[in-house]
């Protein structure tokens, strides 16, 4: 199937805190993008540098996915908050310098990424990366929703304003070096006093995360599969491939323990 590859415009940025650039894109191409798919991911192409072409796949550009915050089909406005984390790799590089009038391609969107409505507690869990669809995810429960929400940010001043149910508690914590682990996070994770009867996990962020969050609740509190969301974002040290790699093997292996039980 053809991708729908989608030619837009960068209206507004805005700095949230101190890491994090919301970056506003509109189009007419826009005009058929799916509504309600907020949380899901768009996935942008960023042209590669000549002398990179051909290195490692034929493909003339590199793709990173974003999450989609919010899309209003009036205005023609897609939402994505980057973090911005150097100039290592082509999404947080062109996010740090993007300024308005500037032009991006697009291919998505991939479906939103929302915990079941039906769960009696929910465990939000993740870093930078994951904020945006935490924050997506937490403005739908509905108002009696009962949860913790464990959000790793850089500085105190990455802190949000986040609409939520009154029964969902945040715990904000603060890592200020996240390439030297999120150890913090998942020592929080790992204390967790798990409540209801049918809870749903929602866990993204750096690959490490991701190891620890799938033996705890694929294996250890054996949730089953629709009441939990895994996903790796990034991996210290990877490029998005390479991540994608990395993330692939450890499913493969997670696998082969289950079925040869070693
Ligand atoms: C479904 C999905 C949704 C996502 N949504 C968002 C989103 O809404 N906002 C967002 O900011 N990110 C989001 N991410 C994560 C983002 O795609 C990755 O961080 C991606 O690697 C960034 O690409 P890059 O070109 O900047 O860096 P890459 O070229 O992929 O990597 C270059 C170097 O940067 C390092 N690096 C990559 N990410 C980080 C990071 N977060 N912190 C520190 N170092 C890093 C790598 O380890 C590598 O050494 C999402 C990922 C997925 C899979």
């Amino acid at each position: 199937m053809a991708i729908n590859i989608r030619k837009l415009k960068v209206t507004d940025t805005k700095i949230l805190g101190s890491n994090m650039k919301r970056i506003t894109l509109h189009g007419d191409d826009l005009s058929d993008f799916p509504e309600n798919q907020e949380s899901g991911y768009v996935k942008l192409r960023f042209p590669k540098v000549s002398e990179d072409i051909g290195k490692n796949t034929k493909k003339p550009f590199d793709l990173r996915s974003y999450t989609i915050r919010s899309f209003d089909p009036e205005r023609l406005e897609l939402v994505l908050d980057f973090l911005l984390h150097g100039d290592s790799g082509p999404a947080s590089k062109w996010a740090s310098s993007v300024e308005r009038g500037d032009s991006i391609e697009i291919a998505g969107p991939g479906p939103a990424i929302l915990a079941s409505p039906d769960a009696d507690w929910y465990l939000f869990t993740g870093d930078m990366t994951a904020l945006p669809a935490i924050a997506v995810n937490l403005e739908k429960l509905s108002p009696e929703s009962q949860g913790l929400a464990l959000l790793e940010i850089n500085s105190l001043e990455d802190k949000q304003e986040l609409i939520k149910p009154s029964g969902v508690e945040v715990k904000w914590i603060i890592n200020p070096e996240p390439l030297n682990g999120c150890s913090d996070l998942i020592n929080a994770l790992s204390e967790v006093e798990w409540k209801g009867n049918n809870p749903y996990a929602w866990i993204a962020g750096e690959f490490e995360l991701m190891r620890f969050a799938r033996q705890l609740i694929k294996h250890e509190k054996s949730l089953p599969k629709d009441s939990m969301y895994l996903s790796c974002y990034w991996k210290i040290g990877a490029d998005d491939p390479g991540m994608k790699k990395a993330k692939a093997a450890l499913i493969l292996l997670d696998s082969l323990k289950n079925i040869f039980k070693f």
